[in-house]
């Protein structure tokens, strides 16, 4: 299984990622954990983009390139499944990991889309921050972020549309809910992975099935 995830700040990427990650036995790749590690541990590469995390900023695609390369390359040796999370944030990075995955035989069965409507995006993250004290989870960062996602990451999903490999799961109720959705349509998926071609493939769109599976609030309006 190799799953990339598309979603804005707080959607719940990092723990969706997780548990795709532990239900299929696959590296979680998630490169702001990744990068703030560096940052923690005062690292070169650490030091070069502790302003840019602070900044609610992209930091330049190279370092992030160089970085999922490598775990690409050791996903491989574990077997050739990943999930990665937080990658990528805009198009020139898209191109940039298909050329990845292509070089080393592991391109992505499916983007993963998490939709959530920007109150709620809010509301998330700034529990978190009371929780965690992550140096870019205060309103003015926030928003930035968020800011940032519509402008060039929202874009690349069409990209991943027309290549008949993406996934859109409505992201506003519990973890526990969203990711039983998930995991259901993977597992649905998985026979068919193996056979059928991304160009083939039929786009899934299971956000209007929020309400069936007890959503509270209607992501399917939330702009992207
Ligand atoms: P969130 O999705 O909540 O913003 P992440 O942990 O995915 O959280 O990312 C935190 C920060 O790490 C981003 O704001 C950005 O500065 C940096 N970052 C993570 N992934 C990338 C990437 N692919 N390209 C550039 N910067 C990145």
């Amino acid at each position: 299984m190799r799953i990339l995830m598309i979603a804005p700040p707080g959607a719940g990427k990092g723990t969706q990622g997780a548990l795709i990650a532990a239900h299929f036995n696959i590296p979680h790749i998630a490169t702001g954990g990744l990068l703030r590690d560096h940052v923690e541990r005062q690292t070169p590469l650490g030091l070069a983009v502790q302003e840019y995390l602070d900044r609610g900023e992209l930091v330049p695609d190279q370092i992030v390139l160089d970085m999922v390369r490598e775990a690409m390359i050791a996903a491989k040796a574990a077997g050739g499944g990943y999930v990665l999370d937080g990658i990528p944030r805009n198009m020139a990075q898209a191109r940039a990991a298909y050329e990845i995955g292509l070089e080393l035989g592991m391109t992505a069965d499916v983007a993963l889309h998490l939709q959530a409507d920007d109150a709620e995006l809010t509301r998330r993250l700034m529990a978190r921050a009371a929780l965690e004290h992550r140096s870019d989870d205060t309103p003015e960062v926030i928003a930035q972020r968020l800011a940032l996602y519509y402008d060039v990451t929202a874009p690349i999903l069409a990209w991943y549309r027309d290549r008949g490999i993406l996934v859109s799961v409505d992201a506003m109720r519990s973890a526990d809910e969203v990711g039983r959705e998930i995991l259901v349509a993977l597992e649905a998926m998985r026979p068919f992975l193996e056979h059928v071609p991304g160009q083939e493939r039929f786009v899934l769109d299971l956000t209007s099935l929020g309400e069936a599976f007890g959503a509270t609030g209607s992501a399917a309006s939330a702009s992207e």
